[in-house]
């Protein structure tokens, strides 16, 4: 489903930042120190290491909407059983080399609801034969609207999926056409229904805004919906144009416009309405009620280690980075004939990892510690005397005019 990415953002490795910055990451990039490309590469890790946060990348989607960039393939129900033992091999590998103990994992894609309920038992089965389960706090399944029904939902549930991340969108049937998505607002809502019937109590709403004709009358009617069915968590992002989707090009014909203005409106209606029904804006485009904030996100936001599995999926251990193959075939071609699916790896210097984790922790209501803006200490009191930033024992966070401005902020300290 990648939701989050294809709507206002792009992602350092499984992570989601603001589009601007973009010229962060491509300063980050440009100095990092390739270790090596191509199939074959491999995570260096102790044996005894403990990972504790899995990201699983499943690629098919029923339809492909026409502004998403992630890696996502349309559904061919004939490579998805090989497909999900490829991936429990993958796990296996990873298993041999350390240990998995994880305390979240989070399945996305893709749309990891288009499996058929059968595949979803096997390889959630697997999972849970192959993983210790023993700290485990949080398993977050992307589901979609058009691919979800109330066996599938019990399967989740009975397997220990304890949270879902509902790709909603809009409630706006004409928005809905327009974003190609294979739901109805109608849908959306059974299926909302469903969950909470079988027993979900984590259950997050993810919304776009700033789409093409898009009013701010119809922006807080959805809002207002949104709220009325009282999910526990809602994600709301701002559509961007990202290259080699439909929509850019669509924008670079100007047919489509963007107005950061008109977009900035949308983003403090965002705030004030769900601030007002009780939402804690934990990280700029998250909202959650007391208790419900992602475990999963908040460890990438906090720089900690994490392990991909799947097609294009990115691990961060230490100070490597790796990908996978982003291609499901040739992903699946690789892991069974025993070979590591790692397509390109890198080395990050402490100064890129520095300037990540000041960039991810600005974005959220904890802000980044004065340990760690210590070498930009001239740039945070300028902020603090522009009133962007505030400090707050030993953290600076982003007051709600720094929010707006998040990002700008960020580049002054890579
Ligand atoms: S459902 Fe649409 S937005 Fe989500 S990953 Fe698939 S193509 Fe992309």
């Amino acid at each position: 489903m990648a939701q989050k990415q294809t709507r206002s953002r792009f992602r350092i490795d499984n992570i989601v930042l603001d589009k601007k910055s973009n010229v962060m990451s491509e300063r980050m990039n440009n100095n990092r120190a390739t270790a090596g490309d191509g199939v074959g590469g491999k995570l260096t890790a102790s044996p005894t290491e403990l990972v504790r946060h899995l990201y699983v990348h499943i690629p098919f989607c029923a339809r492909i909407c026409p502004y998403c960039a992630f890696y996502k393939e349309l559904l061919d129900r004939s490579q998805t059983q090989r497909f999900c033992e490829a991936m429990l091999a993958e796990l296996r590998q990873h298993a041999r080399d350390r240990e998995l103990v994880p305390s979240t994992i989070y399945f996305g894609g893709g749309t990891p609801t288009a499996l058929t309920t059968a595949q979803l038992e096997f390889l959630l089965g697997g999972f849970r034969e192959e993983l210790d389960l023993s700290g485990l706090i949080e398993w977050t399944m992307e589901a979609n609207p058009g691919s979800v029904s109330a066996n599938k939902a019990a399967l989740l549930k009975r397997l220990g999926v304890n949270r879902i991340s509902l790709g909603v969108q809009s409630w706006d049937d004409e928005l809905l056409k327009l974003l190609g998505r294979e739901h109805n607002a109608k849908q959306a809502e059974e299926s909302f229904r469903i969950f909470r019937d079988e027993g979900f109590h984590s259950v997050s709403i993810d919304l776009m805004f700033g789409l093409p004709g898009q009013t701010l009358d119809q922006w807080q009617r959805t809002l207002e919906k949104t709220v009325a069915l009282e999910p526990d968590h809602v994600s709301s992002y701002c559509l961007t144009y990202e290259e080699d989707t439909d929509f850019f090009l669509r924008h670079a014909r100007r047919e489509f416009r963007q107005d950061s203005d008109e977009d900035a409106k949308f983003f403090e209606v965002t705030m004030s309405i769900l601030q007002a029904a009780g939402y804690e804006q934990y990280e700029i485009s998250n909202y959650a009620r007391p208790g419900f904030q992602s475990a999963h996100n908040k460890a990438y936001w906090s720089g900690a280690d994490y392990l991909g599995i799947g097609p294009s999926a990115f691990s961060t251990i230490g100070l490597t980075r790796s990908q996978n193959i982003c291609d499901f075939r040739r992903y699946a071609d690789a892991v069974l004939a025993g070979k590591s699916p790692i397509a390109s790896t890198e080395q990050l210097t402490p100064e890129i990892k520095r300037a990540e984790k000041i960039a991810l922790g600005l974005r959220t209501c904890d802000g980044a510690s004065v340990e760690l803006l210590e070498p930009f200490a001239n740039e945070a009191r300028e902020f603090v005397r522009l009133g962007l930033l505030r400090r707050a024992r030993d953290r600076f966070i982003l007051t709600p005019e720094g929010k707006a401005l998040a990002d700008s902020v960020a580049e002054a300290f890579v």
